[in-house]
């Protein structure tokens, strides 16, 4: 779980930005740094070496742990998986993640596993955690609901729920330094998305949340620092999925597996793009541009 640390232009903001921006890597986490004390975000997948790494750094800046407060942008294994290993003043998530964060066996739900298990026998003996275990372990913690606003120190940061990716995904807004953090919504990576956690209308509706911000920098979980343009690149690859879809079901495609082929090639059957698909389907559903149910 080694990271590069990156002391950035922003007063009291450090970046432990992972090596790779793909699962199974940790996201990147980001320590805002005042009196003392340490916003931790996202302390990433749980192993110690985060953990210490987090510590370590928080050491040289005499930040004192038990002053300190760990936000995490959603429950998922690559974002909160460390945080058991911190020792802080409080675990801060969106009310709609604290089940969640207290117990990931949860998880199945936002990721629609039952519906997965139902469809497609291949991940009828699937378990979530235990898949979670060997790549990216996860454990329960005691959260709490997190309020609109954060302030801390010098600094104050806007909550955003942006959902679509998980149902009560946030991201973080430094208005003062015109900074965002977009947790999974923005980055080198599009985030996978599944009807459980919004699908394509609640990503589509968080784009436009972010797209009102005054912004100079993204901060992404995953990846390299970019900028607002991204917003733009995401909606558009959402738009070309939809589109790709129609046009294969206009040429007589009609099942799910067919679909996720021509969408996502050898890697059809990867969890996260049956997902993907579903999400499509189930929004161009409700708009009448697919009458039959996909078997
Ligand atoms: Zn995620
Ligand atoms: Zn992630």
């Amino acid at each position: 779980m080694h990271a590069d640390v990156t002391y950035t232009e922003i007063e009291g903001l450090i970046a432990l930005k992972s090596k790779s921006a793909r699962w199974p890597a940790s996201s990147n986490t980001y320590l805002l740094v005042s009196d003392n004390k340490s916003l931790i975000i996202d302390p990433g997948c749980g192993f110690h070496e985060r953990a210490k790494l987090i510590e370590k750094v928080l050491k040289n800046e005499k930040v004192d742990m038990f002053e300190s407060v760990i936000v995490l942008t959603h429950a998922h294994p690559d974002h909160m998986g460390a945080t058991k290993f911190l020792s802080t003043k409080r675990i801060l998530i969106h009310a709609i993640e604290v089940e969640y964060a207290k117990n990931p066996s949860l998880l199945s739900k936002p990721f629609d596993i039952s519906f997965i298990k139902n469809v497609f026998g291949k991940y009828s003996q699937f378990d979530l955690i235990e898949y979670f275990a060997g790549l990216c372990p996860i454990y329960g913690v005691d959260a709490i609901a997190i309020n609109d606003r954060i302030s801390f120190g010098d600094y104050t940061l806007k909550v955003i729920l942006t959902p679509g990716h998980s149902p009560g995904h946030i991201s973080l807004y430094l208005k003062s330094e015109r900074v965002l953090f977009s947790g999974d919504l923005l980055g080198d990576v599009m985030a996978w998305y599944s009807p459980s956690a919004g699908g394509v209308e609640a990503y589509l509706e968080s784009l436009s949340r972010l797209e009102k911000l005054k912004v100079d920098i993204i901060m992404p979980s995953h990846g390299s620092p970019t900028t607002p343009e991204r917003i733009e690149t995401e909606r558009e690859i959402l738009e070309q999925r939809e589109k790709k879809i129609l046009e294969e079901i206009e040429k007589g495609i009609g099942s799910r597996e067919e679909l996720s082929k021509s969408l996502f090639g050898k890697r059809w059957s990867f969890l996260t793009n049956l997902l993907i698909v579903e999400s499509h389907l189930r929004k161009l559903r409700k708009e009448g541009k697919v009458t039959e149910l996909f078997k």
